[in-house]
């Protein structure tokens, strides 16, 4: 286990992304949108000489980004997502190959986390509110109970028809831990087949880079320090890399002092403790995503241990004790001088 030593205390890890170039040697300029998507903030950034073709390639993001959503949400009742929950326990539901590959993967993801990613968490969530509305903790019972109706194995794929059957009718799947990293990576994918070689799609801070900004610097992730929120402590290298976090200072429950989070531990069917927060950093947004929160699930060891197996997969969390750990090769790319990033532009790679 790496251990960062630092003077200060984190509690969490607020991401902005460095977009602002100096002295650019072309007339390439980094051109930005900012909208509610999936309930969300997203930010995309499209760097281009021409205005137009940036702004047009940023509006195919953006459908690209609302498509996805309606296909996946789990609160649309259009969508093929509820189709499936609303023949939990009866029949198999035939949807569309990219569904299907979304389910498929995060079921593989299930078993690589073993069990502690599962997009069938909604049985246990549902006793929960993250919205600061709750005052006493659901009754014991019922979480018990809630988790008998959480289980990743009762998920039935059939690759003929491209079916998902649900196999018990008390359960529900939802991707709010794996979507928005999908709807990042394919919003990229659209705006660079329009021919933007270099941006930003930033969900709420979990986002994706690719290519370089317009003065030729890779983009650098600022990590905030929570005590000075728009002073950066720390900067870390992101060109074609995804930087995605899960954590509990955003939506959150707090019953008699003590703070939930929304990331249910499949296992007790309680909200995950022992961490503030996880950053999870590889190339794809959306194993990004869906790492995050299980490492969230699995806690400081077991989640360092996980990430420190898989190559090209680097992560930095804050423990409830203010503690900051590192998986074994992220100091290659953690920078603590603040003022001139451009200074380790040679040496920096976006990759582990
Ligand atoms: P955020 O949405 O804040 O970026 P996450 O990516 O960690 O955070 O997703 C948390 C959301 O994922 C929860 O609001 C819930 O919808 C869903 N979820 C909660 N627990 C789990 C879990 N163990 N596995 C998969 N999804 C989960
Ligand atoms: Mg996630």
């Amino acid at each position: 286990m790496h251990r960062l030593s630092l003077l200060v205390l984190f509690s969490l890890l607020l991401m902005q992304i460095e977009s602002t170039a100096q002295g650019a040697p072309s007339s390439a300029k980094a051109h930005k949108k900012v909208l509610l998507l999936m309930g969300t903030r997203f930010e995309l950034v499209a760097v281009s000489e021409n205005e137009q073709l940036a702004n047009s390639a940023i509006d195919a993001g953006v459908n690209e980004i609302k498509r996805i959503e309606a296909l996946i949400s789990e609160w649309q009742p259009t969508s093929q997502t509820s189709a499936i929950n609303r023949a939990a326990g009866s029949m198999p539901v035939s949807v569309d190959p990219e569904l299907y590959d979304l389910i498929s993967r995060s079921i593989k993801i299930s078993k690589l986390t073993d069990g502690a990613f599962d997009i069938s968490f909604a049985a246990a969530y549902k006793l929960w509110k993250f919205d600061g509305s709750m005052t006493q903790m659901p009754a014991p019972e019922d979480i018990a109970a809630s988790v008998k109706h959480i289980g990743y194995q009762r998920i039935t794929l059939d690759p003929k028809n491209h079916s998902v059957y649900l196999q018990d009718p008390e359960m529900k799947i939802g991707f709010g831990a794996i979507g928005k990293g999908y709807a990042a990576n394919r919003a990229r994918d659209v705006m660079r087949k329009m021919g933007i070689k270099a941006g930003v799609v930033n969900a709420a801070g979990d986002m994706i880079t690719w290519g370089k900004q317009p003065d030729g610097q890779p983009w650098y992730v600022g990590i905030a320090d929570p005590a000075e929120k728009d002073k950066v402590f720390s900067w870390l290298t992101a060109s074609e890399t995804a930087v995605v976090t899960s954590g509990d200072y955003e939506k959150f429950a707090e019953i008699n002092g003590k703070r939930y989070g929304h990331i249910i531990d499949p296992r007790t069917g309680y909200p995950a403790t022992g961490l503030k927060s996880v950053t999870i950093i590889c190339p794809d947004a959306e194993l990004a995503d869906a790492l995050a929160t299980a490492t969230y699930v699995l806690g400081p060891e077991d989640g360092l241990h996980l990430i420190n197996q898989l190559k090209g997969v680097e992560c930095l969390m804050i423990t409830d004790k203010d503690e900051m750990l590192a998986s074994k090769n992220l100091n290659l790319h953690f920078y603590q001088n603040k003022k001139s990033p451009q200074k380790y532009n040679k040496t920096a790679t976006a990759q582990p």
